[in-house]
Order: structure tokens, then C-alpha cells, then sequence
């Protein structure tokens, strides 16, 4: 068996972008979930991630040879209002390990325990919530959408009090980066411009290698491309992120931050989970408005490092962010017309997608099966009056729509709330059944077995899961 070597970039930036700091030790450290397949990818040893040495550095117990543990330090607007300072308050960036192939992934613990940036809270993570994030984060990995993974998770032996006592745990988060819009706003803010320059420096060689260094423009340019394709990506899948503030909104285009996070059952662009979100501010239908605000907060950030003159740089920037409209619009697009079984379209189709949107949310269709019932003939089903869905579909049908490729863009099984709730409920009781049955079909989401059909189902009216937490 053999320990993972560490190494830690991010420490070799300046003292003012963490705080260097242990993990807090737990208790009775046991494993929850160790991810092989990912592992395996890392070039991680997966028996010694399994041993006494390998579950103590998970629980952050014991720091490997090479890591620097810290926590890393942000800025961001929070339900648009601006924190100057924010930062992991219940994470630690441990280090990276180099795979096989040479790319650098971020080992982050959450739930490791307080740090200079955990304001009024504790540190901690409950179970429920790292259990979430596991299925969801390793989920929207085998539906192809970008995001940070999960590599571990483990209980810690100790309670963390929240609405009442729940068992601790932690989760081992895996990305190319931890970096957000708000870690730029957060020196941007202090007009800080070498630190500023750094950290683009790092987010380039991490993200784009193909740009030049101090290529702010052009970093803009990446980032406004990869976070238009990822959120409709997430639209495409009925996928509510919840909490779309500038500090979860990675610089890498990646999904990272999942709290009160869900994916839709019926269909409605208004629907909303997250018990914190009063009024709908990161609804479904609002994520696209919401990205380009936060990518106008990125791009003022990078202002200074853009061109000294000030007029330029705005000119410049706005000119890339006017390229968000068209590359979300294209991307959304291409999306849709995949899961309707089209390759390309004009006008005509994609009021044909319009239209089908319109009558789904209208019959409380769910937003999965009536897609994936589109090539079985299913789709009818879903509809509250199936006349409605006949009506538009005598139109689709003439477009010769392809089932191979609505079967490869629709998947028949996607994380479901009221699964997850249950899942986390029967580990709550010591049973984790249903947790890695979810968890092993959820890494197959385009090939329904037939076995997992109960997985598949929407929640019969007494299952609905109506609102989603934070957790913390
Ligand atoms: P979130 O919106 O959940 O990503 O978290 C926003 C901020 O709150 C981040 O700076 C987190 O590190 C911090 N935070 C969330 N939960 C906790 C907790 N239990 N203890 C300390 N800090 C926390
Ligand atoms: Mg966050």
C-alpha cells in the first residue's frame, strides 16, 4: 500500500490568500463511502485510502507528508449583497496530488472544523449534507456536466448540532481548483493588483494553459464560454443549483458548492427548493440572468489587469460579456434540440422546444421521463391531458427526430429529493442501503435497468420533497 504524494501550489502564492492551518481532529473517524473508480483516476491507492492512516487523513486527523493544510480566503455577493470576506469556514485545501496523466487535482476536506473564516459558525458538517453532496456532485459527473467530485466520506464520532443533533462527517471534495469569482473579488476589492495578477496567473495555468498568463481578456472570454455551457447544461437536466452566488461560482466553469441544490420533478421555470431563497432569486428559470450578473461582478474584478486605462478596460470587457447572450443562447439550444432527438434547428424549432416547455409545465409533466419518454412513447404518460402532448408531437414527429441521440442526452434516472431524503433518513438509522444503491445506479444515468424503476419514479404526493437546506 502506498500513501499519496502531496504537493500544495496553491501555498506557494502569497500569505494573503489563506490561512495555514491543521484540521481539526475527530473523535472516532469510520469510512461512510470511499470512491474507487475516482481514486483510481487520482493515482490514490484505494486499500491505503481504506486503512487506519488512509481514514485518519480523510477525517483530517493526520496531515500527509507534502500537504500544507489552509483555508483559502474569498469575497463574494450573496443574494447580491456584497461580503468583503468570506472563505472556507468549514474546509481546508490539504494539497494536490498529480495523477497519472499529469493533471493537478485540489484534495479539499469539508467539515474539517473552524477556521478564521467560519464567522458565527462551527465548521462542521452533518451527515445529510455530505451525504447530498456525494450522490449529487458524483451524479452530475456521469451526466457529463462539469464539477467538483467526491472522493470520500467519512463520519467523525461526533454530533454537530444544527435543528437537533445529527452525526458528524466529512466530505473529501476533488477539483482542478477551489478558485471563484469571489476569490477574484475578493483582492479586486482591495485593489490589491498583485495579488490579483497572481491568482490570474494560477487560474490560467490550472484552466486555460492555452492563454498567455496576464491574458485577463482573454480569461474572461474562457470563463463566460464555460459557465454559458455548464448552466445550460443544468437546464437541460432540470438541475437548481440554489445558491448561485458569486462565491459558488467557479472560475473553472465547474458546479461546485452543493447545498440546498435539487433537480425538478414536474416541470416549472419558477420552481425553487432552497428554504433560504425567499424570493426566487436562483429559481430554475432565473439561473441564465443570474450567471451574467455574476460574470459582470467577474469582469469588473479583472478590470485593472484588462488595461490600465479604465474606459478601455470597460469597453473591452463589455464587449466579451455581450458575447454571453449568444453563446448561452447557442449552447441552450443545442442542448434542447439534443433531448427533442434534433442535431441543429432555425426558428420553427425552437418554438418547437418552446412549445413542448409550455405544455409540460402546464400538465405538470416531470421534467426527466417526459424527455426520456420521447423515443418509448412514454412521454404522453407524464402529461396531466396526454391530448396536449399528442398535438405537439404530430409537429416533432415530422422532423424525423433521432432516438439514439435522445437516448444518449436524456437520462431515465436522475438524483431524485425525495430519494435522497430517504436515503439520508435510513443512514440516519444505520442502514445505508439505500445510499449505495443510488449511488451505484446514479453512475449509469442513460441505461435504465429495470431493476431500479422505483429509482427512476417521480415522489407519489406524500414523498414530495418541497424545500432543500443548506445544511449548515
Ligand atoms: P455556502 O453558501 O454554503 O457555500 O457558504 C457560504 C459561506 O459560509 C462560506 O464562506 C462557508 O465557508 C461558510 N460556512 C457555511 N457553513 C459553515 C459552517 N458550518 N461553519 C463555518 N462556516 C460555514
Ligand atoms: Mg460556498
Amino acid at each position: 500500500m502506498t500513501a499519496p504524494r502531496f504537493d500544495n501550489q496553491y501555498a506557494t502564492l502569497p500569505e494573503r490568500f489563506y490561512t495555514r492551518m491543521p484540521p481539526t481532529p475527530v473523535p472516532a473517524p469510520a469510512l461512510f463511502q470511499l470512491n474507487d473508480s475516482l481514486a483510481v483516476q487520482l493515482g490514490l491507492d484505494a486499500d491505503w485510502l481504506r486503512s487506519d492512516a488512509g481514514i485518519a487523513m480523510l477525517a483530517g486527523n493526520e496531515t500527509p507528508p507534502g500537504s500544507a493544510p489552509l483555508a483559502q480566503v474569498y469575497a463574494g455577493h450573496q443574494f447580491g449583497g456584497w461580503s468583503p470576506q468570506l472563505g472556507d469556514g468549514r474546509a481546508l485545501l490539504l494539497g494536490e496530488v498529480t495523477a497519472p496523466d499529469g493533471s493537478h487535482w485540489d484534495i479539499q476536506l469539508k467539515g474539517s472544523g473552524p477556521t478564521p473564516y467560519s464567522r458565527a459558525g462551527d465548521g462542521r458538517a452533518w451527515l445529510g449534507p455530505v451525504m447530498r453532496e456525494y450522490l449529487v456532485s458524483e451524479a452530475m459527473h456521469a451526466l457529463g456536466v462539469p464539477t467538483t467530485r467526491a472522493l470520500a466520506a467519512v463520519t467523525t464520532g461526533q454530533d454537530v448540532l444544527r435543528e437537533a443533533r445529527f452525526p458528524g462527517a466529512i466530505l473529501t471534495r476533488v477539483a482542478s481548483s477551489h478558485i471563484r469569482v469571489g476569490t477574484f473579488q475578493y483582492f479586486a476589492a482591495q485593489q490589491d493588483q498583485e495579488a490579483l495578477s497572481a491568482l490570474l496567473g494560477f487560474a490560467i495555468r490550472r484552466h486555460y494553459p492555452d492563454l498567455t498568463e496576464d491574458d485577463a481578456l482573454g480569461f474572461l472570454t474562457e470563463v463566460v464560454h464555460a459557465q454559458a455551457a455548464l448552466v445550460a447544461h443544468w437546464m437541460g437536466l432540470g438541475f437548481i443549483h440554489g445558491v448561485m452566488n458569486t462565491d459558488n461560482c467557479h472560475v473553472g466553469g465547474l458546479t461546485i458548492d452543493y447545498g440546498p441544490c435539487a433537480f425538478m420533478d414536474a416541470y416549472d421555470p419558477r420552481k425553487v427548493f432552497s428554504s433560504i431563497d425567499q424570493f426566487g432569486r436562483y429559481a430554475y428559470g432565473a439561473q441564465p440572468e443570474i450567471l451574467v450578473w455574476n460574470l459582470a461582478q467577474l469582469a469588473s474584478a479583472l478590470l485593472p489587469l484588462i488595461d490600465s486605462d479604465t474606459d478601455r478596460a470597460v469597453e473591452k470587457a463589455q464587449a466579451v460579456l455581450h458575447q454571453f447572450g449568444p453563446d448561452y443562447t447557442q449552447a441552450w439550444q443545442k442542448v434542447f434540440f439534443a433531448k427533442i432527438g434534433l442535431t441543429s434547428g432555425g426558428e420553427g424549432e425552437i418554438a418547437l422546444v418552446q412549445d413542448l416547455l409550455t405544455r409540460m409545465a402546464e400538465n405538470q409533466a416531470d421534467f426527466t421521463l417526459t424527455f426520456r419518454g420521447l423515443h418509448d412513447g412514454t412521454a404522453r404518460d407524464q402529461f396531466v391531458d396526454p391530448t396536449a402532448f399528442d398535438a405537439w408531437s404530430d409537429v416533432w414527429q415530422a422532423k424525423n427526430p433521432d432516438a439514439g441521440l435522445m437516448a444518449r442526452t436524456n437520462p431515465s434516472l436522475i438524483p431524485r429529493n425525495h430519494q435522497i431524503e430517504a436515503a439520508i433518513q435510513e443512514a440516519l438509522r444505520g442502514d445505508n442501503t439505500r445510499f449505495e444503491r443510488l449511488n451505484a445506479a446514479l453512475a449509469r444515468p442513460f441505461d435504465a435497468a429495470p431493476e431500479d424503476a422505483d429509482l427512476r419514479a417521480p415522489p407519489a404526493e406524500q414523498e414530495q420533497v418541497r424545500q432543500t437546506f443548506c445544511g449548515t
